[in-house]
């Protein structure tokens, strides 16, 4: 089965083509990242405008890479939910009409959940059950994963996500955007430990974390050195902050995996290409004598490839959606996404 798949839930606008949710047959990412720069983030009716551009030419590319015709294409899925909501409706609408002028299933995918699927591209024995640390730029959390379209939270952020911290503190140390990559490239050579910065815990929440207070360490110890006149060692502080992020992730999903007795470990998220959490997650499951997945760097940020994955688990378990389904801003990993019918319940 070949799913054409679309995704514009932020600032790129994707459209790839997957076959029995473990081939990439085209995989097409349209980045608006270098206008947002200007803004030092992603302006939101900046990436409706530029997903609206964008999206015929890039889902046209898609198909024309995999060597097909819309005609050909099974089914058509695209992410629903969570993201910029005139982002998603942008990929949404024009996805679920493609499919209703084909007369093909239309399938709505979680975000979140395709970010995860991106591990089933890369590794083709990984099946469920398996725990996966997801880090991105809107959420972080440690998420069971029963089956493939069984999910649920064991713990997560309570306030920041990972990506977000890292792009805050990139701001902070006037580094650019996006953050994540730039911080990763400073850390490199830098004394992770040059720095105290604080890991976080939650009372009585064992899996839960926050990454609040990490980020206001790093903007007052910012401040603080400005207002003293002091140099802040860039390379160092990024080092010691990104140890701070892993520190804080790791040990977590290591604790999941006691816990429960799942021990195969799966990482996913734009953070996912941090290569110190990467290092770590390596050593954490090598220390633990069990395999970690984590999908290649290509795979990691936001593509339609993880989506088009996702969405052949969907459509195998029946969560097709009518020409009436909604996008939504938010929505739990663990929600039933699809809806059958004109009204929203
Ligand atoms: P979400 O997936 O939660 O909706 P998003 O789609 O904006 O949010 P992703 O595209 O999954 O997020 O990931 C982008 C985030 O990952 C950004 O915050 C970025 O700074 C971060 N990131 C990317 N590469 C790295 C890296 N090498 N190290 C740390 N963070 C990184
Ligand atoms: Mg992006
Ligand atoms: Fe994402």
């Amino acid at each position: 089965m070949k799913i054409l798949a679309i995704e514009s839930s932020c600032d790129e606008t994707a459209a790839a083509v997957i076959e029995d949710g473990r081939k990439i047959c085209s995989n097409i990412i349209h980045s608006q990242a270098d206008e947002h720069a200007l803004y030092g983030g992603v302006v939101p009716e900046i990436a409706s405008r530029g997903h609206v551009e964008a999206i015929s030419a890039v889902a046209q590319a898609a198909v024309r890479e995999a060597g097909m015709e819309f005609a050909d294409v099974d089914a058509i899925a695209a992410t629903c939910t969570p993201g910029l909501i005139g982002a998603l409706l942008v990929g949404a609408n024009y996805a679920k009409s493609l499919a209703w002028s084909l007369g093909k299933p239309f399938i709505p995918v979680h975000h979140i959940r395709g970010h995860i699927a991106a591990n089933l591209l890369a590794f083709p024995e990984l099946e469920p059950p398996f725990l996966c640390l997801s880090a991105s730029g809107g959420s972080s959390m440690i998420v069971l994963v029963r089956d493939y379209t069984d999910m649920e939270i064991l713990g997560g952020t309570r306030d920041d996500a990972a990506g977000e911290a890292f792009d805050k503190v990139a701001r902070v140390l006037g580094v650019g955007y996006p953050g994540g990559p730039k911080i990763d490239k400073l850390a490199q050579g830098g004394d992770d430990k040059a720095y105290v910065l604080p890991r976080s815990h939650v009372d009585g929440a064992p899996l839960d974390f926050s990454f609040s207070g990490l980020k206001t360490a790093v903007i007052n110890l910012a401040h603080n050195a400005e207002q003293k006149g002091e140099e802040i060692r860039v390379h160092d502080l990024a080092a010691s902050f990104s140890a701070a992020v892993s520190d804080t992730l790791v040990p977590r999903l290591k604790l999941a995996a006691e816990q429960t007795g799942v021990h195969t470990l799966v990482a996913a998220g734009g953070v996912a290409a941090n290569s110190r959490l990467r290092a770590d997650l390596e050593a954490m499951a090598a220390g633990f004598g069990v395999p970690v997945y984590m999908p290649p760097l290509s795979l990691c940020g936001d593509n339609a490839a993880m989506i088009g994955a996702q969405a052949y688990y969907e459509f195998l378990a029946g969560n097709t959606g009518t020409i009436w389904q909604n996008a939504f801003a938010t929505a739990e990993i663990s929600e039933k996404i699809c809806q059958k019918h004109g009204i929203a319940k």
